[in-house]
Order: C-alpha cells, then structure tokens, then sequence
C-alpha cells in the first residue's frame, strides 16, 4: 500500500508536513513495513489542500483533500481493513498531464523515480539515436511555442543558437515566474526536477554547448533546495557531467538567483542580472541567440517549455502535435486563482475554452456569485468577459480577444470586483517593477496610475478617461521592453469591456 502525500509549497503551508509527520510516526511505533509513505510534488487540488492519494494493491487509487489528524487516523484505519472510500475531490476529465506528468506522482527528491517514470530516456535517445539537427527538427515539427508568454517556436529559437558555430554556448532556464498569481513553474521545480534538468541537456546537446543555468528567484527555496538535490543526484547518476552515456558529450548545471524582480523575465534583463548587473533590458537585435550570457550565444527557454521536451523526443512530435490546435500544440498549465471553487494547478490541452475551464474545472464561481470577468496573461494581459467564455485557450485567439497566453497565471473575478480597481491593482504593479529605463515606461506608467487612484476615489472627471486612452496607446508604442509595452493592457481592456464601471467613478457622468 501506498501513501501519497502532497508536498509543494502549496500542501506544506496547509500542513501537509503535519500529516507526513503523523503518518511517519504511525508506521514506525506500529513497525508497519506494508505500507510506504512517499512524499510528492503538488498534485494541482491547492483548493483541497492537505491533499493524500492512497493506492492498495489491486484497487484504484484514490485521492482525498482537506486532510486533518482525524482524517488521517481515519484513512489509516480503513487502509489496514483494505476497505477505504472512495476519492472525495473533484478532478475534472478535462485535465491532460503532459508537463505535469509526473508532479504528484513521485518523490521529487529520489532519481530512482523519476528514471522509473522514463526520467532521462529522452536524452539517451537523443544522444544515442539522433544527430543534434534531428533533435532541433523534432522540436520544430512538434511546433513546440515557449510557454513564458512570447509563444515563439522554440525550435527555431534552438536553430538560431546552433547555427553559431562558436566555442562555448550557453543554456538557461528562465525560472523568474513573477505574475501575480502564477505559480506553475514553481510547481514544475518543485514536483519534477529532472524533467526540467533533462531538457536542458537535450538543448546543449542540440545547440552544441555544455553548460546550463537556472535563473530562479530566490523566494522559491523549496523549488531551490530540489534542483540542487537533483542536480547532485544527476551528477552522480552520470546523467549531468562528463561523458554522459559513455558519449564524449558534457553537461554541467548551475543555479542563478534572482532578486524578484519581475523585468528580469525579459531575456536580455535576464541575462544581465546573472551577469551580476542591474537587470535592465537592451534593444533586441542582438537576440540571446546571437550574444547573450558574456556576448556568448544563449538558448533561454521557460520551465514549463523546457518540461515539454523530453516527452516530444520520447514519444514524437507527431503525437505532440495531436493535442492542442494546429497553430498552438500541446497543453497549457494554468494556475486557476480568484473567485472559483477549486482553485489549483490545471493542465489542459490547448483549445479547451474559457467556459471549460472556469465552470466545468473550476467548478464556477464561490459563493453563487456571478461571473464577471477573468484576467489572463497577469499584468501584462487583459480582461476577459462573458462574451468572451466561448473563446479557446491558445496564443493566437486570446490575443485576438485583447489579452494574451502569457506564462499562465488565471484570475477569475465576479460581480463584487470593482474592474477599475482591478486595472490599478496591475498598473501598480508594474508601476513597482518597471526598472525605470526608459522615460514612456517609468514616468507614463506613474501618470496612469495617478488618474486610476483620482478615478477610484471619485474625483476623476471623462476627460481623464480620454487622457487614459492617450496615454496608453503612447506608452505601448514607446516602451523599450515588452513590460512597458503590454502594461496598459489591464487598463485599455478594462475601459474597452467595462467603460459604464469607470463613467460610475466619475464626477461628470456623461
Ligand atoms: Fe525598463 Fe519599463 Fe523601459 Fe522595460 S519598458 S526597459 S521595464 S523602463
């Protein structure tokens, strides 16, 4: 008999710990060798957290949420009578594993479980059967588009840096998740290690370089305790070092961390933050790929991208490219927040609507309330409404809809939400993170949250509402980056969708 029990940031807070203690302790005095005790990464039911799944042998697993001691004393007893109950969470048939294959699955901290879960296979494949062109061809015919929000082709991007025919050449994982309200990449670091590790080595094999780095934020030490426990393993594995499967390819990880700040997901910021300068971004061209980490070319790629690569090469981009849309393949992860009955860690193929996901996986929203509207893309998106419900999920529609994919974060906000609150609260976020570069960006966005805080405190008049507008559209078109140029996103589709909700803010109603 198996124990399972949910250990991410998400199930240590709600006291999973407590309970692996307890079971921990059980068994021991009981001197009970029959049942094994594993702890995981999350399993995405952060709305029944403590989160367990139980399997006896020759019965179906089942998985049960809000655990507290009796609960558990409880589940022991029954476990012992081989007679438990049936699982009591919702988990929607919506739900498609791909990056999140092994999350909540195994122990994160032990290799042996991950190479038991296919952990490495792609590599050996790649090393042993394909020449490095044949590995880049797979990722490109999967159609494979980086999941940190810019949905660029990741095959091409891996072209790029192949085709630089220098010595040394560099492979980094962005792991600077900082959306308000995303934590899918945490979630990935946290449950499936190797999976990330793997990948990197695929790409250095691919693009021709023997070093990786993981720039991660510093605020995710459980995230960062995992990867250096992985890494290590790795190492002594010979998955990561010298001569990785007696082949004369070498592959060394190392972590970068990150301050927190939320520019330094933009590549070229990035970049200069491990480089140990301010983590301002440059104008692109020249892209990473060209002269990126020391002038040198730098493949960068998300987690949840990287995640994706060794299933592509293990199972074919053929099979990839069978989920999801033509033009977006694959699954998205989405980390479901807001007012919605289970909120949680959500992986569906790409082309499941808006609907789907927010009434049939979210369960609708809390309190009987009504819906209202859902932020997608975090600051850097926009806000969508009922109209919009029947759109499906992928790059291209949502951007047509006035938002974006961006790295995932979801905020679902009903009738109570005041909608030009909710345009301040992002605006004074990325008030907060721009780096201050450039003048459009720095000064543009303080002016704008300036007339929103006027707006909401009912001194405001239609003028500002027009000055909003202006001001937007100047910033969007003069920015430097891709921070200052989607900032006003949350505003201008606020006032697009919701403009009788700003008129009520203000003094002239008309
Ligand atoms: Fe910095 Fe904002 Fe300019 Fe980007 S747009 S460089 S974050 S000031």
């Amino acid at each position: 008999t198996l124990i399972k029990i949910s250990m991410a940031t998400c199930g240590i807070t709600a006291g999973a710990d407590t309970l692996y203690d307890f079971f921990k302790e059980e068994l021991e005095r009981e001197g009970n060798a029959s049942i094994k005790l594993v702890s995981t990464g999350c399993m995405g039911l952060c709305h029944s957290e403590p989160t367990i799944e139980v399997t006896i042998p020759g019965q179906q697993p089942e998985i049960f949420g809000n655990v507290d001691l009796p609960k558990a004393e409880k589940i022991l007893k029954d476990i012992k009578y081989k007679k438990i109950h049936k699982t009591d969470v919702f988990i929607s048939d919506k739900l498609e594993k791909v990056v999140l294959r092994n999350c909540g699955f195994m122990d994160p901290e032990n290799i042996e479980e991950a190479v038991s879960r296919d952990a490495y296979l792609a590599l050996y494949k790649s090393l042993k059967e394909m020449s490095r062109q044949d590995v880049i061809d797979e990722i490109k015919i999967s159609g494979l588009r980086g999941r940190g929000g810019g949905g660029f082709p990741t095959g091409l991007k891996w072209q790029f840096a192949f085709n630089k025919d220098v010595d040394k050449k560099y492979v980094v994982c962005n792991a600077d998740e900082g959306d308000p309200g995303a934590f899918m990449d945490r979630s990935v670091l946290e449950g499936d290690p190797h999976s990330v590790l793997e990948a990197m080595a695929i790409c250095g094999y691919a693009i021709g370089s023997d070093e990786g780095l993981i720039y991660i934020r510093a605020e995710y030490p459980l995230a960062i305790n995992r990867l250096k426990k992985a890494i290590k393993q790795a190492n002594e594995y010979g998955v990561l070092g010298k001569n990785i499967f007696g082949t004369d390819f070498n592959f060394k990880v190392r972590l970068k961390y990150g301050a927190g700040a939320f520019v330094c997901g933009e590549e070229t910021a990035l970049i200069h933050s491990m480089e140990g300068k301010r983590g301002e971004p440059t104008l692109k061209p020249p892209f990473p790929a060209e002269a990126g980490y020391w002038k040198k070319p730098t493949n960068v790629n998300n987690v949840e991208t990287l995640a994706n690569i060794p299933v592509i090469i293990n199972k074919g981009a053929q099979w990839f490219k069978s989920i999801g849309t033509e033009k977006s393949p694959g699954t998205k992860v989405f980390a479901l927040a807001g007012k919605v009955k289970n909120v949680g860690l959500i992986e569906v193929p790409m082309g499941t609507t808006l609907q789907e996901v927010i009434f049939d996986i979210g369960g609708g929203i809390t309190k009987n309330r009504k819906f209202k509207a859902v932020q997608t893309g975090g600051p850097s998106g926009g806000c969508l409404t009922e109209k919009d419900l029947n759109t499906p999920i992928d790059f291209d529609s949502l951007k047509e809809k006035g938002s974006m994919m961006g790295s995932g974060g979801m905020i679902v906000m009903d009738e109570d939400d005041c909608m030009v609150a909710v345009a301040k609260f992002y605006l004074g976020f990325t008030v907060e993170e721009s780096c201050g570069k450039c003048t459009p960006c720095r000064i543009g966005n303080k002016r704008l949250y300036e007339i929103l805080d006027k707006i909401t405190k009912g001194k405001g008049s239609v003028n500002d509402l027009h000055l909003l507008k202006d001001l937007s559209k100047t910033i969007k078109r003069a920015s430097l980056c891709g921070l200052g140029k989607t900032s006003p996103n949350p505003v201008l589709s606020t006032l697009n969708n919701f403009y009788d909700e700003y008129l009520a803010h203000v003094k002239d109603k008309k």
